[in-house]
């Protein structure tokens, strides 16, 4: 197999439809007026098909180089499945000239994206009558400093106003939910919360998180088992996704701005993808399919039939490249 193909890579997996309304079966697709509705259509079966589509016309032709397909699992979750996929691939294939990660962009190239940590926090307190609070560990209430800790992190870090492609400018430090306590009158003695950390460019997300772990290890442990052993702060990474950085000379983009006629104008995101991980690979990666993000994970979701028009022109034009270069 000869080095220089083209990937086309996306997550098979979707977002879940349980307790929304929906007004069509989100497992079955429903055509009308030049849409078409159910779960994953624009994230991203409707890119998955037009690869699927685009690998048979391949099939049918002699290419001087390669098509690849990278088809991932548990992207929804964290971006679990691709690790795997991208170090088969950096094992078994021959250097790709690009990766295009088909998340729904409009087919608009996507050149960067913030970098995300998620975290799980677990207070194990000490549990006793409320009025005798002083002899127990509240695992709500420092639960909540915690996540207080976090925020003011963030407005200490949204203080530096380097330049920065995103929006918003700033990394991000969000605690979406919170689990703890049993009655008013018992001192917590568990609480877990999530936490999800979008860095900037030249921000590590892990840095933040060595930061939080530091601060829970050394000021705030140890004041929990002065007053019970037993109390603990237990903190699990749940996913790492890392930033698709904007390189000056990406090839990828380079490819995808010649076929699409794109005026050179490229797009940073603020939601995370696996083109993070192709990248960090050492493999020139974009993103750009069909679709608008505004539709992904909503009831009723749909993509326009003209997007995957779009994209099949845009795969056309990959297998007229991979015949005659
Ligand atoms: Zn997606």
């Amino acid at each position: 197999m000869r080095e220089g193909g083209v990937v086309l890579s996306g997550h098979m997996d979707v977002v879940p439809a349980d307790g929304q309304k929906w007004t069509v079966d989100p497992f079955r697709l429903t055509e009308r007026d030049g849409r078409y509705f159910g779960r994953g259509t624009t994230d991203m079966k409707g890119f998955l098909a037009v690869s699927l589509a685009a690998a048979e016309r391949a099939a049918q032709v002699n290419l001087q180089r390669p098509l690849h397909l990278a088809l991932s699992y548990d992207e929804e979750i964290g971006c679990l499945g691709a690790w795997d996929l991208v170090a088969a691939a950096k094992a078994s294939l021959p250097p790709p000239l690009a990766v295009i990660v088909g998340e729904p962009t409009s087919m608009k190239i996507v050149e960067a994206h913030k970098g995300i940590v998620t975290l799980t926090t677990r207070v194990i307190g000490h549990s006793v009558h409320s009025s005798q609070m002083h002899k127990g560990v509240s695992a709500t209430m420092v639960a909540a400093q915690l996540i207080t800790w976090l925020e003011q992190r963030m407005h200490e870090l949204a203080q530096d106003k380097s330049p920065s492609v995103f929006e918003p400018p700033f990394t991000t430090i969000h605690c979406g939910v919170v689990h703890g306590g049993i009655a008013a009158n018992v001192v917590a003695p568990s609480c877990d919360f999530v936490t999800d950390i979008r860095t900037i460019e030249g921000i590590d997300p892990t840095t933040i998180e060595l930061e939080y772990r530091h601060h829970v290890e050394t000021r705030v442990v140890p004041r929990l088992k002065a007053i019970h052993e037993a109390a603990n702060v237990i903190i699990d990474r749940r996913s790492h996704t890392p930033a698709l950085e904007k390189h000056p000379t990406n090839r990828a983009s380079q490819l995808a701005s010649e076929l699409l006629g794109n005026d050179g104008s490229f797009h940073a995101v603020a939601y995370g993808s696996e083109a993070g991980i192709f990248q960090r690979a050492g493999f020139p990666t974009i993103l750009c399919g069909p679709g608008n993000i505004e539709q992904a994970h909503k009831p009723d979701e749909f993509i326009e039939q003209s997007e995957l028009l779009l994209a099949r022109k845009f795969t056309n034009g990959i297998i007229h490249q991979l015949r005659t270069t």
